[in-house]
């Protein structure tokens, strides 16, 4: 009967094998995981998609972010002014190219029209914002300028296109909320640049970055003969760290039609005691396409009056009293495309 005691022993010490392997395995992959997660992640959008998986995909995950720590966070941090900068850039506001042939132009996009560096670990992450309905010339020529521009910056950027559903009048403002809204749920971003359609950037040393205050980016727009036509203007383009946007309750909601957002929005910057900075005339300047107002996007007249009352609502009307429906929100290749319903 030596037989069943050999194959006994024999079985006895392969379990005792598997065992010490699977031990190991797991242990390996346990502890380069836990690793991971103690140092502060840069990307910690992908870590939580990762984590979001069931419980027992444990070791796919483990493997996957080990993987994710070699490719990207051992990346050493761009420097701090890129060396792809041009300084003044030539701007292009006529030609059409389609979008398959914009999209077959940017094969580095990842869908929903987000970049990154590969050879650096970017310092900035920031969501770019815009309010749209019915410029598509426009949106053309925003991402053919945008995403060259954007990447010789060396940002880790995303650009999202939130579009209004018609018939409803036009409300920039809550665009911007609802785009805030969404890119949040999207990726952890740091850096908010709230950015009109029609506005082409002419000089990339206006780096798209969220400074320690609020910053107006479009001071000098070729309309207004590369003037600031007064003071606190705050239209265009907008640049806020995320605490800041939560801090001043985002934009305000009632604003329905042209005009008085911008004027309010400033108003809540100064309410909270912060400041807005500025790069200089020479650098911040900018090309409007040209365009006429949209019939949905009248004059509205009660702006002014609406103005005077702006200070009674910052705690009441903005982020916290948003309400939209989301039709879709698709990651074409050149931008993610967030379709609104808002309700006058
Ligand atoms: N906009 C749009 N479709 C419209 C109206 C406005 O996409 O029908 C967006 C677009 O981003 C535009 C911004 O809202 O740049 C501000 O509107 P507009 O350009 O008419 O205002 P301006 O600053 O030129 O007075
Ligand atoms: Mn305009």
């Amino acid at each position: 009967m030596a037989c069943p005691t050999v194959s006994r022993r024999f079985l006895f010490k392969l379990g005792a094998l598997l065992f010490i392997l699977v031990l190991y395995v797991f242990g390996a992959a346990f502890y380069s995981g836990l690793r991971l997660w103690q140092r502060p992640l840069t990307f910690d959008g992908d870590v939580r998609r990762l984590l979001n998986r069931s419980t027992w995909d444990v070791v796919d995950v483990l493997v996957a972010a080990s993987r994710l720590e070699k490719t990207t966070l051992t990346l050493p941090a761009c420097p701090i002014i890129s060396p792809h900068l041009k300084g003044p850039v030539q701007v292009d506001n006529v030609s059409t190219p389609s979008f398959e042939s914009l999209a077959a132009q940017h094969p580095e996009l990842e869908a929903g029209g987000l970049w990154r560096p590969t050879d650096c670990r970017s310092r900035l992450h920031v969501a770019i914002i815009v309010p749209y309905r019915q410029r598509e010339h426009h949106l053309k020529l925003f991402l053919t300028h945008m995403h060259p521009f954007l990447q010789r910056q060396q940002l880790d950027y995303g650009i999202y296109i939130v579009d209004q559903a018609l018939p409803t009048r036009f409300n920039r403002a809550m665009l911007m909320n609802i785009g805030y809204a969404e890119a949040s749920k999207q990726a952890n971003y740091s850096c908010y640049i709230f950015h009109d359609v029609d506005l082409l950037p002419e000089d990339d040393r206006n780096i798209y970055s969220c400074p320690d205050q609020p910053r107006h980016m479009s001071v000098a727009v070729d309309k207004f003969k590369y003037r600031l036509i007064y003071s606190t203007l705050f239209g265009g383009v907008t640049a806020f760290k995320t605490e800041h946007f939560k801090l001043i309750n985002g934009f305000s909601n009632i604003f329905f039609g042209w005009g008085g957002e911008d004027d309010d929005l400033r108003q809540r910057v100064d309410h909270h005691h912060l400041s807005v900075l500025r790069y200089p005339m020479t650098i911040a300047r900018y090309v409007m396409v040209k365009h006429t107002r949209e019939k949905l996007n009248a004059a509205n007249r009660q702006r002014v009056e609406m103005l005077r009352h702006s200070k009674e609502r910052f705690d009441t009307d903005g982020l916290n009293s948003l309400q939209y429906d989301l039709l879709k929100l698709e990651k074409r290749p050149l931008y993610t495309w967030v379709y609104a319903w808002i309700h006058e």
